[in-house]
Protein backbone atom coordinates (compact mmCIF):
# COMPACT_ATOMS: atom_id res chain seq x y z
CA UNK A 1 0.00 0.00 0.00
CA UNK A 2 1.16 3.42 -0.79
CA UNK A 3 2.37 5.18 2.17
CA UNK A 4 0.54 8.69 2.91
CA UNK A 5 2.27 11.35 4.63
CA UNK A 6 -1.06 13.31 5.48
CA UNK A 7 -4.49 11.22 5.27
CA UNK A 8 -7.73 11.68 7.81
CA UNK A 9 -9.34 8.16 7.25
CA UNK A 10 -7.84 5.82 10.10
CA UNK A 11 -9.69 2.78 9.13
CA UNK A 12 -7.12 1.95 6.60
CA UNK A 13 -3.95 3.68 7.77
CA UNK A 14 -0.90 1.83 9.60
CA UNK A 15 0.89 2.96 12.47
CA UNK A 16 3.70 4.44 10.66
CA UNK A 17 0.54 6.85 8.93
CA UNK A 18 -1.12 7.19 12.43
CA UNK A 19 2.33 8.66 13.45
CA UNK A 20 2.33 11.62 11.06
CA UNK A 21 -1.39 12.12 11.53
CA UNK A 22 -2.58 11.35 15.10
CA UNK A 23 -2.75 15.04 16.15
CA UNK A 24 -4.59 17.61 13.31
CA UNK A 25 -6.64 20.91 13.45
CA UNK A 26 -10.27 20.94 13.46
CA UNK A 27 -12.25 24.11 13.93
CA UNK A 28 -8.74 26.21 14.83
CA UNK A 29 -8.21 23.62 17.63
CA UNK A 30 -5.41 20.91 18.01
CA UNK A 31 -6.93 17.53 18.06
CA UNK A 32 -6.15 13.98 18.91
CA UNK A 33 -7.18 10.62 17.36
CA UNK A 34 -6.14 6.95 17.64
CA UNK A 35 -7.99 4.06 16.14
CA UNK A 36 -10.84 3.97 18.61
CA UNK A 37 -11.60 7.65 19.44
CA UNK A 38 -11.01 11.42 18.52
CA UNK A 39 -11.05 14.05 20.99
CA UNK A 40 -9.88 17.57 20.97
CA UNK A 41 -6.08 18.19 22.68
CA UNK A 42 -7.20 20.30 25.45
CA UNK A 43 -10.03 17.36 26.61
CA UNK A 44 -7.50 14.85 26.22
CA UNK A 45 -5.28 17.27 28.46
CA UNK A 46 -7.72 17.28 30.83
CA UNK A 47 -8.62 13.78 30.68
CA UNK A 48 -4.52 12.87 31.63
CA UNK A 49 -4.27 15.54 34.30
CA UNK A 50 -7.34 14.86 36.49
CA UNK A 51 -6.52 11.06 36.32
CA UNK A 52 -2.82 11.30 37.04
CA UNK A 53 -1.64 14.91 37.36
CA UNK A 54 -2.15 17.75 40.32
CA UNK A 55 -4.28 19.30 38.19
CA UNK A 56 -7.15 17.35 39.65
CA UNK A 57 -9.96 19.80 38.57
CA UNK A 58 -8.53 20.09 34.96
CA UNK A 59 -11.88 18.26 33.75
CA UNK A 60 -13.76 21.46 34.86
CA UNK A 61 -11.12 24.45 33.75
CA UNK A 62 -11.96 26.70 30.69
CA UNK A 63 -9.46 26.78 27.83
CA UNK A 64 -7.90 29.96 28.51
CA UNK A 65 -7.07 28.57 32.63
CA UNK A 66 -5.90 25.09 31.32
CA UNK A 67 -3.37 26.79 28.68
CA UNK A 68 -2.20 29.23 31.24
CA UNK A 69 -1.02 26.70 33.95
CA UNK A 70 -0.07 23.78 31.27
CA UNK A 71 2.21 26.75 30.35
CA UNK A 72 3.07 27.29 33.69
CA UNK A 73 4.14 23.56 34.24
CA UNK A 74 6.88 23.85 31.49
CA UNK A 75 9.02 25.21 34.43
CA UNK A 76 9.20 21.79 36.08
CA UNK A 77 10.51 19.78 33.01
CA UNK A 78 11.20 16.21 33.48
CA UNK A 79 11.54 16.85 37.03
CA UNK A 80 7.81 16.18 37.49
CA UNK A 81 4.45 14.65 35.99
CA UNK A 82 3.07 18.18 35.31
CA UNK A 83 6.09 18.65 33.87
CA UNK A 84 5.94 16.11 31.23
CA UNK A 85 2.18 16.78 30.73
CA UNK A 86 2.90 20.37 29.60
CA UNK A 87 5.71 19.04 27.61
CA UNK A 88 3.27 16.75 26.03
CA UNK A 89 0.78 19.15 25.78
CA UNK A 90 3.21 21.32 23.60
CA UNK A 91 4.11 18.96 21.27
CA UNK A 92 0.64 17.53 20.51
CA UNK A 93 -0.56 21.45 19.66
CA UNK A 94 2.63 22.00 18.08
CA UNK A 95 2.79 18.88 15.67
CA UNK A 96 -1.14 19.68 14.92
CA UNK A 97 0.14 23.28 13.46
CA UNK A 98 2.30 21.97 11.74
CA UNK A 99 0.76 19.01 10.11
CA UNK A 100 -1.77 21.87 8.64
CA UNK A 101 0.99 23.48 7.07
CA UNK A 102 2.42 20.33 6.12
CA UNK A 103 -1.26 19.11 4.50
CA UNK A 104 -1.56 22.34 2.58
CA UNK A 105 1.98 21.98 1.11
CA UNK A 106 1.35 18.35 0.43
CA UNK A 107 -1.53 19.12 -1.43
CA UNK A 108 -0.76 22.58 -2.96
CA UNK A 109 2.63 22.91 -2.86
CA UNK A 110 5.24 22.56 -5.29
CA UNK A 111 6.91 19.23 -5.05
CA UNK A 112 10.50 19.22 -3.83
CA UNK A 113 13.94 17.63 -3.26
CA UNK A 114 15.25 15.85 0.02
CA UNK A 115 18.23 16.68 -1.21
CA UNK A 116 18.73 20.30 -2.02
CA UNK A 117 22.71 19.77 -1.37
CA UNK A 118 23.01 18.16 -4.62
CA UNK A 119 21.17 21.36 -6.64
CA UNK A 120 23.50 23.77 -4.22
CA UNK A 121 26.84 21.88 -5.66
CA UNK A 122 25.11 21.75 -9.64
CA UNK A 123 25.50 25.47 -9.06
CA UNK A 124 28.53 25.37 -7.49
CA UNK A 125 29.82 23.05 -10.17
CA UNK A 126 28.77 24.83 -13.25
CA UNK A 127 28.47 28.36 -11.97
CA UNK A 128 25.69 31.03 -12.08
CA UNK A 129 25.36 31.96 -15.57
CA UNK A 130 25.53 28.39 -16.98
CA UNK A 131 22.71 27.05 -14.72
CA UNK A 132 20.78 30.43 -15.02
CA UNK A 133 20.93 29.67 -18.90
CA UNK A 134 19.54 26.07 -18.18
CA UNK A 135 16.78 27.59 -16.44
CA UNK A 136 15.72 29.58 -19.22
CA UNK A 137 16.46 26.34 -21.61
CA UNK A 138 13.82 24.66 -19.41
CA UNK A 139 11.40 27.07 -18.84
CA UNK A 140 11.00 27.55 -22.85
CA UNK A 141 10.88 23.61 -22.85
CA UNK A 142 7.67 23.32 -20.81
CA UNK A 143 6.25 25.99 -22.87
CA UNK A 144 7.28 23.55 -25.77
CA UNK A 145 5.61 21.13 -24.27
CA UNK A 146 2.29 22.70 -23.20
CA UNK A 147 2.00 23.68 -26.76
CA UNK A 148 2.64 20.41 -28.21
CA UNK A 149 -0.10 18.70 -25.67
CA UNK A 150 -2.56 21.75 -26.71
CA UNK A 151 -1.80 20.40 -29.82
CA UNK A 152 -2.55 16.73 -29.27
CA UNK A 153 -5.81 17.84 -27.52
CA UNK A 154 -7.15 18.96 -30.60
CA UNK A 155 -6.05 16.71 -33.28
CA UNK A 156 -6.06 13.10 -31.13
CA UNK A 157 -5.56 11.15 -34.29
CA UNK A 158 -2.32 12.79 -35.31
CA UNK A 159 -0.55 12.73 -31.44
CA UNK A 160 -0.01 10.44 -28.73
CA UNK A 161 -2.48 12.56 -25.91
CA UNK A 162 -0.42 10.37 -23.01
CA UNK A 163 2.95 11.01 -24.02
CA UNK A 164 2.75 14.55 -24.17
CA UNK A 165 0.98 14.49 -21.08
CA UNK A 166 3.86 12.74 -19.50
CA UNK A 167 6.49 15.26 -21.02
CA UNK A 168 4.38 17.63 -19.60
CA UNK A 169 5.28 16.03 -16.19
CA UNK A 170 8.63 16.10 -17.00
CA UNK A 171 9.44 19.18 -17.93
CA UNK A 172 7.72 20.61 -15.01
CA UNK A 173 10.24 18.82 -12.38
CA UNK A 174 13.00 20.36 -14.47
CA UNK A 175 11.29 23.47 -14.18
CA UNK A 176 11.17 22.82 -10.59
CA UNK A 177 14.52 22.08 -10.70
CA UNK A 178 15.48 25.14 -11.83
CA UNK A 179 13.58 27.36 -10.04
CA UNK A 180 14.90 26.00 -6.69
CA UNK A 181 18.20 26.55 -8.28
CA UNK A 182 17.32 30.19 -9.25
CA UNK A 183 16.59 31.11 -5.77
CA UNK A 184 19.91 29.53 -4.45
CA UNK A 185 21.55 31.61 -6.92
CA UNK A 186 19.36 35.28 -6.39
CA UNK A 187 18.03 34.24 -2.76
CA UNK A 188 15.24 36.37 -2.16
CA UNK A 189 12.92 33.86 -0.19
CA UNK A 190 10.84 36.06 1.91
CA UNK A 191 10.39 38.60 -0.59
CA UNK A 192 9.15 35.75 -3.37
CA UNK A 193 7.26 34.61 -0.01
CA UNK A 194 5.33 38.27 0.63
CA UNK A 195 5.08 38.66 -3.89
CA UNK A 196 2.90 35.46 -3.39
CA UNK A 197 0.87 36.49 -0.49
CA UNK A 198 0.23 39.80 -1.92
CA UNK A 199 -0.44 38.45 -5.63
CA UNK A 200 -3.24 35.80 -4.20
CA UNK A 201 -4.62 38.59 -2.13
CA UNK A 202 -5.53 40.43 -5.60
CA UNK A 203 -6.50 37.87 -7.67
CA UNK A 204 -8.91 36.65 -4.90
CA UNK A 205 -10.31 40.04 -4.26
CA UNK A 206 -10.20 39.60 -8.20
CA UNK A 207 -12.18 36.62 -8.17
CA UNK A 208 -14.79 37.68 -5.68
CA UNK A 209 -15.72 40.80 -8.16
CA UNK A 210 -16.06 38.97 -11.04
CA UNK A 211 -18.36 36.42 -8.76
CA UNK A 212 -20.46 39.45 -7.78
CA UNK A 213 -19.99 41.15 -11.32
CA UNK A 214 -21.92 37.83 -12.64
CA UNK A 215 -24.39 37.49 -9.85
CA UNK A 216 -25.26 41.04 -10.19
CA UNK A 217 -25.63 40.83 -14.51
CA UNK A 218 -28.31 37.23 -13.36
CA UNK A 219 -30.36 39.40 -11.84
CA UNK A 220 -30.62 41.79 -13.84
CA UNK A 221 -31.37 39.10 -16.42
CA UNK A 222 -33.99 37.80 -14.65
CA UNK A 223 -35.45 40.87 -14.00
CA UNK A 224 -35.85 41.69 -17.47
CA UNK A 225 -36.81 38.40 -19.01
CA UNK A 226 -39.76 38.71 -16.13
CA UNK A 227 -40.84 42.54 -17.12
CA UNK A 228 -41.14 40.85 -20.81
CA UNK A 229 -42.84 38.05 -19.81
CA UNK A 230 -45.27 40.44 -17.41
CA UNK A 231 -45.99 42.48 -20.79
CA UNK A 232 -46.59 39.79 -22.93
CA UNK A 233 -50.54 38.90 -23.93
CA UNK A 234 -52.69 35.75 -22.50
CA UNK A 235 -54.12 34.32 -25.68
CA UNK A 236 -55.07 37.54 -27.50
CA UNK A 237 -57.54 37.33 -30.08
CA UNK A 238 -57.19 40.24 -32.53
CA UNK A 239 -54.27 40.75 -35.10
CA UNK A 240 -52.58 43.74 -33.07
CA UNK A 241 -52.40 41.94 -29.83
CA UNK A 242 -51.32 38.51 -31.61
CA UNK A 243 -48.77 40.94 -33.27
CA UNK A 244 -47.25 41.87 -29.77
CA UNK A 245 -47.21 38.99 -28.61
CA UNK A 246 -45.35 37.21 -30.94
CA UNK A 247 -43.14 40.22 -30.14
CA UNK A 248 -42.44 39.65 -26.79
CA UNK A 249 -41.94 36.24 -27.10
CA UNK A 250 -39.05 37.22 -29.63
CA UNK A 251 -37.75 39.45 -27.48
CA UNK A 252 -37.75 36.88 -24.40
CA UNK A 253 -36.30 34.51 -27.04
CA UNK A 254 -33.13 36.96 -28.14
CA UNK A 255 -32.51 37.71 -23.92
CA UNK A 256 -32.40 34.21 -23.50
CA UNK A 257 -30.10 33.40 -26.54
CA UNK A 258 -27.82 36.08 -25.68
CA UNK A 259 -27.68 35.22 -21.73
CA UNK A 260 -28.08 31.62 -21.48
CA UNK A 261 -30.87 32.37 -19.00
CA UNK A 262 -33.77 30.76 -19.75
CA UNK A 263 -37.51 32.26 -18.67
CA UNK A 264 -38.45 28.88 -17.71
CA UNK A 265 -36.09 29.21 -14.87
CA UNK A 266 -36.90 32.55 -13.95
CA UNK A 267 -40.32 31.34 -13.34
CA UNK A 268 -39.86 28.30 -11.12
MG1 LIG B 1 13.70 19.58 -19.97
Amino acid sequence: MEFRRICDDTSDMGNWEMAHNHVFVKNGEAWYRDFEREISVRDLMREICSKHGSLADAGDMDNDTLDELLADDLQYGTGDLDGIFAMFYRSLYGMADIRAWLEVYEKHGLPTTMRPEVLQQAVDAYGKEAQTDMAIEEMSELSKALLKHRRAEKYPEAWDYERTRQNIYEEIADVIIMLTQLLMIYGGREEIQKDIDIKVSRLAERLKNKAKEADDTKERTERILLRLHEAGGCGAQDGYAEGWDEAITEAIRIVEEETGTRIEEVLE
